[in-house]
């Protein structure tokens, strides 16, 4: 298949003149039959990669889609362009099924989008094999490929069967998509689709236009408004909150003050929702204040901010979240107000959910890791990318901690403490257990592990257990200790730690602001965390953990 091809699709259906980053590599690699794996941020382009192949290949294209709403929207646009597409998910009539299943087996179609469950039926196989025989498959893409990892919050069990595919048709090419880059789950990726020959296609998660700022809550919607009157007083925005009633709070009150805000969130009708959005997309300046049902699958190139007035859940939905301001590739900010009290209405969240010990563990290593990430006293797009497995060149000069380094404490003697209680007791436990060692406390696993004769028992007594875990956050964060969630989450040493021990240089970190939790009481912190919970309606994840 020649690139001119490729190329001449590019523009003659789709109206672009250039392809973006790697797509024209992996279109060329699949329209010759090769499998891939395409790690790409979210708006990178991913849908191109395997749109323009499925055209330029004989057969029909199948496409693996989790959510019914983003398969509707790619197969109306690809209808727009003139592009025989269809979906077949369980929103389909019996009858509308019978009739797409008539127009596939004449050669109708050339993209059909599925909803994974669907694929499964030995109905729609057989169907396939039909295809096969009669018109070929032109290749599988299996869309939002991170759902079949079961550490992620989009898990979805039925992605785990699609290696049928590959055994039921060897020939077929194949190609995986994700924006969700993380080593842990590209590996998952690759041995439950089987695509262990698969070429990778991995480009750049920075997003060098994007400012990122975190400043300590105090007040929160009135530091909310300064950022709004100083930086955007009349550009487009998103608000995040966690619950609808801050959701509708936020917004009454912005609109009380003169703002043009609007709510989102999922316990709004659906025409009002569809209102808000509509006027979110077509008017100018529009601030939507929305929980995280907001979002997905929204293309606003000029979205000028992304403000959050609660802490995502983890690194990766905060980096989905801001990366929605700045699509256009203009300047533009992600502002979070961070609370410690937040902070420890979520850790409670996680607690006193009903899920299995397993996944509270990995939600919590997740919210740690973004704990880190808000404390850390370097260059924002270095954290982000480090968090990610990428290198970032050089400091960003444009971030909050570039901008405003923070107030930081020689930390050099506590870290060597943290560091080689790690690397003495085997580099295989977590921090909770690593800090009962240092300050000398006496647990039933201490004993069980002998970890009283381990050198570095009690070495840690002048710090609290609250700025203990600042300091094993930090060296995470800044990539001195990694987590290995697999390994059930022991604490690791990397090469970077290597010269702290040998006493080569120092650590600075950021002063431990005392934690509001601590100061409350327990029946206290815990009615917040239940609030926090019931709030967090349109959040999957935190009614997963507590159903
Ligand atoms: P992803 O699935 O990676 O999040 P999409 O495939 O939805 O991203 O694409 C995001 C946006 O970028 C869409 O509006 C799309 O039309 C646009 N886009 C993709 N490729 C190109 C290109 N080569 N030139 C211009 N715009 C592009
Ligand atoms: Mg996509």
């Amino acid at each position: 298949m020649s690139h001119q091809n490729a190329q001449e699709v590019l523009e003659s259906i789709f109206g672009y003149n250039q392809f973006r980053g790697p797509q024209q590599d992996v279109v060329e690699h699949l329209a010759q039959g090769g499998d891939a794996l395409v790690l790409m941020p979210t708006g990178g382009g991913k849908s191109l990669c395997y749109q323009i192949p499925a055209l330029l290949r004989p057969g029909l294209a199948i496409v693996v889609s989790p959510l019914i709403a983003l398969m509707q929207n790619q197969v109306e646009a690809l209808q727009q362009l003139g592009v025989e597409a269809a979906f077949l998910n369980s929103s389909l009539q019996a009858d509308e099924a019978y009739q797409l299943q008539q127009r596939i087996l004449s050669g109708d179609i050339k993209i059909l989008y599925v909803a994974p469950e669907r694929l499964m039926l030995s109905s729609f196989l057989s169907l396939l094999d039909e295809v096969q025989a009669h018109i070929g498959l032109a290749l599988f893409a299996i869309d939002e490929a991170h759902c079949v990892s079961q550490w992620g919050h989009d898990f979805r069990p039925e992605y785990r069967q699609l290696t049928i595919l590959h055994e039921r048709f060897p020939d077929v090419p194949r190609v995986a998509l994700t924006a969700t880059a993380d080593a842990p789950t590209r590996a998952e990726i690759i041995e439950r689709l089987n695509l262990e020959h698969a070429r990778q296609f991995i480009s750049s998660f920075d997003r060098p236009n994007i400012r990122y700022r975190i400043v300590l809550k105090n007040n929160a919607r009135q530091q909310l408004e300064q950022f709004l009157e100083t930086e955007h007083p009349n550009d487009a925005g998103i608000v995040y909150c966690l619950s609808r009633r801050k959701v509708d709070e936020t917004a009454a009150w912005l609109q009380s003050r003169g703002w043009n805000a609007l709510p989102y969130h999922a316990g709004l009708d659906a025409a009002t929702r569809e209102k808000h959005q509509r006027q979110f997309l077509r008017e100018e300046g529009i601030i939507m204040v929305a929980t995280i049902a907001f979002g997905m699958g929204i293309d606003k190139p000029n979205v000028r901010f992304v403000a959050h007035l609660d802490l995502p859940k983890s690194m990766e939905s905060y980096y989905q979240e801001t990366g929605r301001a700045g699509r256009d590739g203009l300047q533009a900010n992600a502002w979070m107000a961070y609370g410690l009290g937040d902070v420890v209405s979520m850790r409670q969240m996680l607690d006193s959910g009903d899920a299995p010990e397993e996944r509270k563990r990995v939600e919590r290593q997740k919210l740690d890791a973004l704990l880190g990430f808000c404390e850390a006293t370097g260059c924002r797009h270095q954290g982000i990318l480090r968090y990610f497995g990428e290198a970032h060149p050089g400091d960003c000069a444009q971030c909050d901690n570039c901008l405003t380094p923070p107030d930081t404490w020689n930390a050099t003697e506590a870290a060597r403490m943290a560091l080689s209680c790690v690397y003495r007791t085997g580099q295989r436990f977590g921090t909770g257990h690593l800090i009962d060692i240092l300050i000398g406390k006496v647990t039933p696993q201490v004993e069980r592990f002998n970890h009283q004769q381990v050198s570095t028992f009690g070495i840690g007594k002048q710090y609290s257990v609250a700025q203990w875990s600042s300091v094993f956050r930090q060296l995470a964060a800044s990539g001195l200790l990694e987590v290995d969630i697999a390994a059930y989450g022991g604490l690791r040493l990397t090469e970077a730690a290597r010269p702290v021990l040998r006493g080569e240089c120092e650590v600075w970190q950021r002063q431990d602001p005392t934690p509001a939790g601590n100061r409350m009481s327990k029946a206290e912190r815990s009615s917040r965390a239940k609030e926090a919970f019931a709030g967090a309606q349109d959040d999957p994840l935190w009614q997963a953990l507590r159903a």
